[in-house]
């Protein structure tokens, strides 16, 4: 039955993101923290739940959270913009920068929610694809930049759902070449070697940069990060972004008046307390990655360097998709990527506790076999 009021045409041209939920013993498909956040965090939290104010409006410019996320990376408070999630951040940017008639640019296969919330904000997408080791093709990159002239430039650092990060170095030359904004996705920044945030503009951050950025690159630099991963806040939805104050002013004016809940703020603000812990937990996933890796490499698979918490693996024997539902069928989900752009016969594993890589790593030896 077709439905009654039709929904926008465009709508039904766009393929849903959606990783299945369903109910299992290791759940490695969306990338999130294996680990519960740590304890003294929660403590914090509910001693802060007392003091929120329920019956107001939350504090709309989200001061204290963002003055603490600036102390975080040594910026300014003006610089950083809060939201649910790092989706809404990249959804706010879109809606402030892109829209009819503008170009954003991606290289595929990546964050396929670029693609997808650029479409739903009605600008058009202009990609180009990868190197057999899916780093990004700089001839490709100067050649789509050129003739599209995007608003936006994405880039994904480290890039999900294939693992690499790009060096500063790299962003740079971007830069150079774009001639809007260049939005890194720094999703897994913290599991990665190197940061966008390492060319930010004044004051100089604590990681050292190749070449400092020229005043109108720096400007034109925006750095995307979330609470769901590495703080393990997957629930509370908050993300965040660095740049320029006037990026922030235009993704101020996109996001819905009191957009960030009150609760939200306080968790992200408690959490910065508790960096390192966040750090405890970033040592134990690449110590584990590497784990994974190594098992991987035993097995007839191809797989990709990673520098995040997942690795992507092409079973080499049997098909991916009957792969993923075996996997399921012993209570192991991961994510099923072999029909995503760039990718076939592609699924991904995100890094878990070492129990729940040991019961993948045998439960996928055994659905490698012919006859399981
Ligand atoms: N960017 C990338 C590259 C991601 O992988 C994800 C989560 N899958 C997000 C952004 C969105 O994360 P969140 O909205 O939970 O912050």
């Amino acid at each position: 039955m077709s439905p009654r009021v039709p929904v926008r045409p465009d709508l039904q041209l766009l393929e849903g993101y959606h990783s299945p939920q369903v109910d299992v013993e290791v759940r490695l498909n969306a990338n999130e923290s294996p680990l519960a956040p740590p304890e003294a965090w929660l403590a914090d939290l509910r001693q802060e739940l007392g003091r929120i104010a329920f019956n107001r409006y939350p504090d709309r410019g989200a001061f204290a959270l963002r003055a603490a996320l600036g102390e975080l990376h040594q910026v300014e408070p003006e610089r950083i913009f809060c939201a649910n999630g790092s989706n809404e951040v990249l959804q706010c940017l879109l809606l402030a920068y892109g829209g009819p008639g503008r170009r954003a640019a991606l290289f595929e296969p990546t964050y396929s929610l670029h693609r997808h919330i650029a479409m739903l904000t009605g600008t058009d997408v202009v990609s180009a694809g990868r190197t057999a080791g899916f780093e990004l093709d700089l001839p490709a990159v100067d050649a789509l930049l050129h003739t599209h002239q995007p608003v936006i430039t994405f880039l994904c650092s480290p890039n999900n759902p294939t693992g690499l990060a790009e060096s500063p170095a790299t962003v740079a030359h971007v830069l150079s070449q774009a001639p809007g904004l260049v939005v890194v996705d720094e999703a897994y920044g913290e599991l990665a070697p190197t940061s966008a945030l390492s060319l930010g503009a004044p004051p100089v951050p604590a990681v050292s940069v190749p070449e400092a950025l020229a005043e109108d690159a720096a400007s034109r630099l925006v750095a995307v990060r979330t609470f769901s991963k590495t703080w393990s806040m997957a629930a509370c939805r908050l993300g965040y972004l660095v740049a320029d104050p006037e990026v922030v002013q235009a993704c101020e004016g996109t996001a819905l008046p009191y957009h960030l809940d009150a609760f939200t703020q306080a968790a992200g603000r408690l959490a910065l307390r508790h960096v390192d812990a966040m750090h405890e937990r970033v040592a134990l996933l690449i110590e584990q990655r590497g784990r994974l890796a190594a098992a991987l490499a035993e097995l007839p698979v191809e797989t990709w360097p990673s520098q995040a918490n997942f690795v992507l693996f092409r079973p080499l024997s049997v098909d991916a998709h009957q792969v993923w539902e075996r996997l399921l069928a012993q209570s192991v989900l991961v994510r099923d990527c072999s029909t995503w752009r760039g990718l076939p016969g592609c699924l991904r594993v995100t890094v878990g506790t070492p129990e729940e890589n040991d019961r993948f790593v045998a439960a996928l030896r055994r659905s490698l076999q012919e006859d399981p």
